[in-house]
């Protein structure tokens, strides 16, 4: 099994792991509580939220566990959008979003917000430009990805994040591509809400937070028990905490040396892609990226068929989002760049990690060749088989 789709879910580090374990078998008391074994899992959190937050230069009053990255991109939103109603009705976004963005985004259009997709150049860049003449005098938000999870494009963050502090707008970022994988500093980059999640980084599922920066004034978003500061109700997961906090330690250690291997891997199987499928391109951009992503189109075939192949061959691999794999729907952030549906059907997105090795990324690039040869053969015309 060679594995290629670290944009979607990550092994689960030893060390995070191992971090867990204790608060499923010995220490499984409720952080609530008040004798020793409730109060070891309160410390746990208060460890894990201090960690958290020194890792992207944030302060740990500022971090808000939450169930991943869906939730902090919808609490971020809404949140955002409910406190902020008497000023505006009016949020920027972009179009390459990922679905727990723009499907909140669409959410709070049907409640009377208007929302601006802004669009992205053919690399999946948003201009800083666009963004300036998107805003008006009753926008209240902005939200644009760190790092797109289906062409790995890195978006100039550092400079919207200047232009929202200057016109004082709340500025969100769904960083959780980003997090973990390349240097994030909410206080240098000007970013108020960032989402992030553990499972991307090799943390286990279902745990992430939202970074809110002090004073920015968001409403709780799950009522019930005090929990999270009154803010996001419900008894913590406490060993997905303790493992996500592990799991962001060693992240923020290993970054150096996994950028510099991924980024390595990425451009020799990129290069190999290219140069022996004719007719190739790589989507997204080509420096400006994360070190693990590679996302190509071949013509002439469908990403669904090429990954279903992919599979009996023992390499896991993905069309672009997860969300939409099973989905018929050609990628909204392939179309965004301009792709035509076709091309965009044709795409096939291989995601990198440190514990990849160049033999496995040479049979990979076998196995894609053979494939895309034989489905381009199965489309030509007179072929028995579509006829
Ligand atoms: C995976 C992902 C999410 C969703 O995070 P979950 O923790 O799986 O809910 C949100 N945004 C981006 C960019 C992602 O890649």
């Amino acid at each position: 099994m060679i594995y290629l789709d670290n944009a979607a879910a990550t092994r689960l580090a030893p060390e995070a792991l191992e971090a867990m374990l204790p608060f499923f078998t010995e220490n499984y008391g409720n952080p609530g509580s008040i004798y020793s074994m409730g109060t070891a899992a309160k410390r746990a959190i208060s460890d894990a939220r201090e960690s958290i937050a020194e890792s992207m230069g944030a302060r740990a009053d500022e971090i808000y566990f939450t169930s991943g990255g869906t939730e902090a991109d919808n609490w971020a939103i809404k949140g955002a959008a409910k406190a902020l109603a008497g000023r505006g009705r009016h949020i920027v976004t972009t179009r390459i979003e990922h679905p727990a963005v723009l499907n909140t985004c669409r959410a709070l259009e049907e409640s009377g917000f208007e929302v601006t997709y802004l669009d992205v150049d053919r690399y999946g860049m948003v201009k800083i430009q666009d963004v300036q003449e998107a805003l008006r005098p009753d926008t209240i938000l902005i939200s644009v990805m760190f790092a797109n999870n289906e062409i790995g494009t890195l978006e100039p963050i550092a400079e919207i994040g200047a232009l929202a502090g200057e016109k004082g707008i709340l500025f969100h970022t769904d960083a959780v591509q980003a997090y973990g994988q390349v240097p994030v500093q909410v206080q240098e980059l000007g970013i108020d809400l960032m989402s992030v999640s553990a499972h991307k980084l090799n943390g286990p599922k279902g745990v992430g937070c939202l970074y809110i920066k002090r004073g920015s004034r968001l409403r709780s978003f799950v009522h019930g028990g005090g929990q999270e500061r009154n803010s996001r109700a419900g008894t913590e997961n406490v060993p997905g905490i303790v493992g996500f906090a592990a799991a962001a330690k060693r992240a923020v250690r290993i970054m150096e040396e996994k950028t510099a291997k991924e980024t390595a891997l990425r451009d020799y199987l990129t290069e190999r892609l290219l140069t022996e499928i004719p007719g190739s391109r790589l989507n997204g951009h080509p420096k400006l990226r994360l070190p693990g992503n590679v996302n190509i189109s071949f013509p002439g075939i469908e990403g669904e068929s090429l990954l279903i192949m992919l599979d009996m061959q023992g390499i896991c691999a993905s069309s672009g989002s997860a969300c939409s794999s099973g989905a018929i729907d050609p990628s909204h952030v392939l179309l965004a760049i301009g792709l035509s549906e076709k091309e965009a059907r044709g795409a096939l997105r291989l995601t990198l990690s440190e514990e990849n090795t160049k033999e496995e990324l040479d049979a990979a690039v076998e196995k894609v060749k053979e494939c895309v040869f034989r489905l381009q053969e199965m489309r030509k015309p007179g072929d028995s088989f579509l006829q």
